[in-house]
């Protein structure tokens, strides 16, 4: 299986798709994890996407598009994976298809979760993310069991800085622009499913599964 996560900062989308990762035993590919894991290492490529990243902007397609058809292309994805975060731009989009299409397959499905601007402030808001894993949590709707001590592997909890309302009004600015165009993308590829994002979580789950036939 190979699926999309679309929606806006905040929407739930990986959340999702750890879940559906585990559930269907397909790689969970997150290009945000990728440039944090980066950024924790130091690395070049960590450094560039960094001063983008701070300021609530995307990483320019040149530094992302190679990486991700690389990744899709490794052996652990032979039977599917499972996109988080990109594409984010109609040429990742392109650049997504044209690498596909050379090996003769595609994307099976771009699953849209649906949540207002609205409620998007309060989930970046209340957001926490481990540093040690990169596990996220909710403060209200998903919190750990001791508090700002991660359940997965014990090391402690922050708020991202980009999860800052300043920084997240300028995200949905950047969302509305460059990724909500790829809506109208999918929907002509045929692949566009629409899930509601304001539900539960357990809920929206349920709706994916069905959508995906598991
Ligand atoms: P969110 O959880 O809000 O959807 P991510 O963790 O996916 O955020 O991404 C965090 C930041 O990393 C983005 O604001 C952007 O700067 C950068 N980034 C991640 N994926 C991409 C991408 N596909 N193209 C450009 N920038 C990206
Ligand atoms: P994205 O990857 O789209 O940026 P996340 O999966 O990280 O989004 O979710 C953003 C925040 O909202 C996290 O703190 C998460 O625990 C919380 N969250 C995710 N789905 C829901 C939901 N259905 N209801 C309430 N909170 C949610
Ligand atoms: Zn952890």
């Amino acid at each position: 299986m190979k699926i999309i996560m679309l929606g806006a900062p905040g929407a739930g989308k990986g959340t999702q798709a750890k879940k559906i990762a585990e559930v269907c035993k397909i790689p969970h590919i997150s290009t945000g994890d990728i440039f944090r894991a980066n950024i924790k290492n130091g690395t070049e490529l960590g450094a560039k996407a960094k001063t983008y990243m701070d300021k609530g902007l995307l990483v320019p397609d040149e530094l992302v598009c190679d990486l991700v058809v690389d990744r899709i292309q490794q052996d652990d994805c032979k039977n599917g994976f499972i996109l988080d975060g990109f594409p984010r731009t109609i040429p990742q989009a392109e650049a997504l298809k044209a690498a596909l299409t050379a090996i003769e397959e595609k994307m099976e499905y771009a699953i849209d979760i649906d949540v207002p601007d609205e409620n998007i402030i309060n989930r970046m808001a209340g957001r926490r993310a481990c540093v040690g894993c990169g596990a996220t949590y909710h403060v209200e709707f998903n919190p750990t069991k001791v508090e700002g001590v991660c359940d997965v592997c014990g090391d402690k909890l922050i708020l991202r800085d980009d999860d800052k309302p300043e920084t997240v009004k300028r995200r949905l600015d950047v969302y509305h622009e460059q990724t909500q165009p790829l809506i109208d993308f999918y929907k002509k590829e045929g692949i566009l499913v629409t899930v509601d994002g304001t539900q539960s979580m357990d809920k929206v789950f349920e709706d994916i599964l069905k959508v995906l036939g598991v």
